[in-house]
This record gives C-alpha cells, structure tokens and sequence, in this order.
C-alpha cells in the first residue's frame, strides 16, 4: 500500500521528465485525455498520497487510494488506468483515481499538512488535533488533512513507537504524548522512506504484521480498527489507553 514515501520516491525517479511533452495519454479513466498530448511537464509534486503532474494551465492530480501503484517503462497484466507516452519512456498507473485540477494548487492544498513537506507545521497540526478530542488516535494519524502522507503501517509503528493504545482518544492524551504523536509521525515517515530506499522496510517493523511484542514478549492484537476499519498491530500491555 502506497503511503507519503512511496510517492516522494516516485517523484524523484519522474523529475528527470519535467520540460518534456506527452505524446499521447490513453487508459480507462474517464477524464479528458486529448487536451494532455502536445503538454509540456512544467512541475511533478506530491502532496500525501497526491501526485501531482503540473502542465502550463492545469494539473493531472493522481490519487493512490489504497492499493495505486505506477511503473515506469513497464506494463501489469491489469486494467490500465491511465497511461502516459513519452518519446522514450512511458509512465503506467493502476488503481488510482485521476482528475484534473484547473485551480492554483496554492488555493487547493495545505502544504504545510504534508508531513514530509518542507513546510510542515507541527503546530498547526496540534491545533487541528486540538479541534477534535474525541477522534481517536488511529484515525487521527490517517486524517489526511492533519497527517497527509501517514498510511497504515506508519499509523502502526508511530502507535507503537509512543506506546499509545490505537483507541485512545486525542483529547485524553496528555501534552507530552501528543507532542510526541505529531513529532514521530513526520520522524517515522522519513525513515520510513530512508529504508525503503534500502529495501530493509520490513526488517525494521517492530509492529505492522508482527506477532510478538519485543518489548513485553507477549502476542500482539490484530484487529480493524478505527472509522475506517483499518488493520491494526497492538499490544495491550505497553500501549497504554487514554480515555
Ligand atoms: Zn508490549
């Protein structure tokens, strides 16, 4: 599953492509496709699960969802999406949602919500949390609008790291644990992406998809949860529930 390092890995291996034009974009999304042949990439960015692909006059955002992956110079035996022709090379997206965005992505994103953007905001991000005291913290990790670019595992290992159980409520944390929540959550991210770079992702979970506790050698919870039923890694033992 895609989440914010996935896509900052995806941008870095596109920005060789801006100043060049599509030739031609096909695929099964419903959206205008002709008015992209002939367009020149002015700008590729990201925000969370957001790619962003800027031309002169509008933008082709392309959303990740929960399962949206991309390969370039290289084809799935899938559905395609959407699909962009190079003169040499081609970008291929599978299970993603893509529309256009005609607006400045000034007036549409929150920059500083990104939490692997240069212009996070710790503490407007504590405002928002703030805001919302019954939201529990599982959720409150996924809220793209407060923690954009934070998926699942990242929700499980930032739970874990801080010892907070997954349904405590924000509103019950006390300061120094939701300090601590806003802070891993962009940390974690960033190593997230460091060891992903170095194919050792998994090695270093220590909660997402794990049995055993090290910390208590017990067994972990698994259960789905949270507004959007999402996997979950837990142990009852460390993470203690504020309620
Ligand atoms: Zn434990």
């Amino acid at each position: 599953m895609p989440e914010g390092p996935s896509l900052v890995m995806f941008k870095e291996d596109t920005v060789r492509f801006i100043g060049k034009k599509v030739l031609e974009a096909t695929g099964n999304s419903k959206i205008d496709m002709d008015r992209i042949a002939g367009q020149k990439i002015i700008d590729i960015k990201t925000w969370g699960k957001h790619f962003l692909i800027c031309f002169k006059d509008f933008t082709l955002r392309v959303h990740f969802l929960m399962f949206g992956v991309y390969y370039i110079n290289e084809r799935k035996d899938k559905q395609l999406r959407l699909s962009l022709r190079f003169k040499d090379d081609e970008w291929n997206f599978y299970t993603t949602a893509v529309k256009w965005i005609e607006e400045p992505l000034d007036e549409i994103y929150d920059w500083s919500a990104d939490v692997m953007s240069d212009s996070w905001d710790a503490a407007k991000a504590r405002n928002k949390l703030k805001a919302a005291p019954d939201m529990l913290v599982c959720d409150a990790l996924l809220d793209q609008q407060i923690f954009s670019g934070v998926g699942n595992i990242i929700k499980n290992e930032v739970l874990y790291r801080i010892k907070v159980h997954p349904l405590s409520t924000i509103g019950a944390l006390p300061p120094k644990k939701l300090s601590e929540l806003i802070k891993e959550a962009r940390v974690y991210t960033f190593e997230f992406l460091e060891w992903k770079r170095q194919y050792v992702l998994r090695k270093h979970w220590l909660a997402n998809a794990q049995k055993t506790c090290k910390r208590c050698n017990l067994p972990f919870h698994k259960d789905y949860l949270g507004a959007g039923k999402r996997r979950t890694f837990y142990c009852e033992n460390c993470q203690i529930l504020y309620k």
